[in-house]
């Protein structure tokens, strides 16, 4: 145990003694808690080399807080290209209410804002949480990204993947259901801090106590996304964990580090729980491989597959979102795929043979019917080609591939004889909405493919308990238009 965490230790065992713990202590945001996240940060810049980065260039539009004493009202920065410096960034859920706007014309790179104390709860929390590390700038969605201007919108959230993988952590407002409730949350840290006891270690009652913790841990309290974490079920908000190289989450029971290297907690400061989205942060954060002899297909396919699959199980509240949303996750991936392979909404040109298989469990697959002869087709509320995930990305579907396409035979994809399917991608295009971001909204899709067909029967077996010979509905491959 390092001097810092002893000397917090210690702390706890002093308050534990005097009865005061629960004032001391008594909220996820107090100033042992700071004391505690402070200590993670600073561990994890002398000891973790996985987790750096720099320099690190700061994003367009920051909010400043002046010289850290100073009193001064926090304002909107115009970052002077290739400034290089350390911020925060906030990652919360919006839940509606009015955004956070200049209030004034920009003066020598500075707008204006509302005082500080009009400003939403979380705001003002990331705010909080800023000045007790001493970093001057913070990044908040609103007002750095200008609302009321759609080509800022644009540009802004396609460089979403290096604001959230620049910052020198994310701070995740994970128990707030909109921006009202903030970071922070009552508890008792009774239930959260080890219990300091003394006892004689060993048989001999005439040694010396020694001080033990015993924590009380339940299980919810172990992981912090089986709290109840609102904040956790948005495709925005898993972009922005996945970019993020160190995270300091604010659950509604404790408080969470979350970095490449560890993944502690209040109730376990040194080390307490498997984050679900370490391995494939690791992965977005790491440094594209070397292609090995006779590999036949980027295991990073795979990887962005996985991703689907997971994505697709949250929340978006706007189908038009769903492809911004993800922008920054395809940006991070692409960067480890062949340079020369092309984002087509949601799947990549050169693995669109096996991108194109995914299904929609739920067996919704009715969608608007595109007029004969027109591949461009631009309906008022198109945001994907049907032939692409995202087209169903509001009804979870899935990129099936292994087990249940080559029943009885897992599909080795590595293998050669995958090309000897005969399956061939004439042209696929996707005509985007702004240029500047390929991995943004599209305005229309097209593919042409030659493949081999073959007529099938396909039977819908009723119940578990029949057996597919003697009781299925059948369909000639003719009723199935
Ligand atoms: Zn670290």
């Amino acid at each position: 145990m390092t001097d810092n965490f002893a000397s917090f230790s210690l702390d706890l065992a002093e308050n534990w003694a005097a009865g005061t713990l629960a004032d001391w202590d008594s909220s996820t945001g107090s100033v042992a808690n700071m004391g505690l996240a402070k200590e993670w940060y600073r561990r994890c810049l002398r000891d973790h080399p996985q987790c750096h980065k720099s320099p690190t260039p700061l994003p367009t539009r920051l909010i400043d807080l002046g010289e850290m004493g100073g009193g001064s009202e926090p304002v909107l920065y115009e970052t002077p290209p290739g400034m290089t410096g350390e911020y925060v960034i906030l990652s919360h859920c919006w839940g509606g209410g009015q955004p956070l706007e200049p209030i004034g014309p920009l003066i020598d790179r500075r707008w204006p804002l509302p005082p500080l104390s009009k400003w939403l709860r979380t705001f003002q929390d990331a705010v909080y949480i800023a000045k007790r590390f001493n970093i001057r700038y913070v990044w908040i969605d609103s007002p750095c990204i200008l609302q009321r201007n759609e080509q800022d919108w644009i540009t802004e959230s396609g460089r979403m993947s290096a604001y959230f993988s620049n910052a020198a952590f994310t701070i995740a407002a994970m128990g707030a259901e909109d921006g009202t409730q903030g970071c922070f949350w009552p508890r008792n840290p009774v239930l959260t801090r080890p219990c300091c006891v003394k006892l004689h270690s060993g048989c001999k009652t005439d040694s010396r106590p020694e001080l033990f913790f015993i924590a009380a841990r339940p299980r919810y309290d172990s992981d912090p996304f089986t709290n109840d974490a609102p904040l956790h079920s948005r495709v925005w908000v898993l972009q922005e964990e996945l970019l993020s190289r160190r995270i300091l989450r604010f659950g509604k029971r404790q408080m969470y580090w979350d970095c490449l290297t560890l993944a502690a907690s209040e109730s376990d400061p040194e080390e307490g729980w498997k984050s679900q989205m370490t391995d494939t942060r690791r992965i977005l954060h790491s440094s594209p491989i070397v292609e090995r002899a006779g590999q036949h297909r980027n295991p990073y396919y795979d990887k962005w597959y996985e991703l689907v699959n997971k994505l697709s199980e949250r929340n978006i509240t706007f189908n038009r979102d769903i492809l911004p949303a993800i922008s920054a996750i395809a940006e991070s991936i692409h960067r480890l795929m062949d340079p020369g392979d092309k984002y087509l909404a949601g799947l990549w040109e050169k693995d669109l043979v096996v991108g194109l298989l995914w299904v929609v469990p739920r067996g919704e697959c009715l969608r608007p019917k595109v007029p004969e002869g027109q591949p461009n087709y631009d309906r008022r509320d198109f945001f994907a080609p049907s032939w692409s995930w995202i087209s169903m990305s509001d009804r979870e579907p899935s990129v099936w591939l292994r087990s249940k396409i080559m029943p009885g035979e897992k599909l080795n994809l590595y293998n050669p004889r995958y090309e000897s399917w005969g399956t061939q991608i004439l042209s696929a295009n996707v005509e985007l909405r702004d240029d500047v971001n390929i991995y943004g909204e599209v305005k229309s899709g097209a593919l042409r493919f030659r493949a081999q067909i073959c007529p099938v029967r396909i039977e819908r077996k009723l119940s578990p308990r029949h057996d597919l010979r003697g009781n299925c509905e059948t369909f000639s491959s003719s009723e199935l238009t």
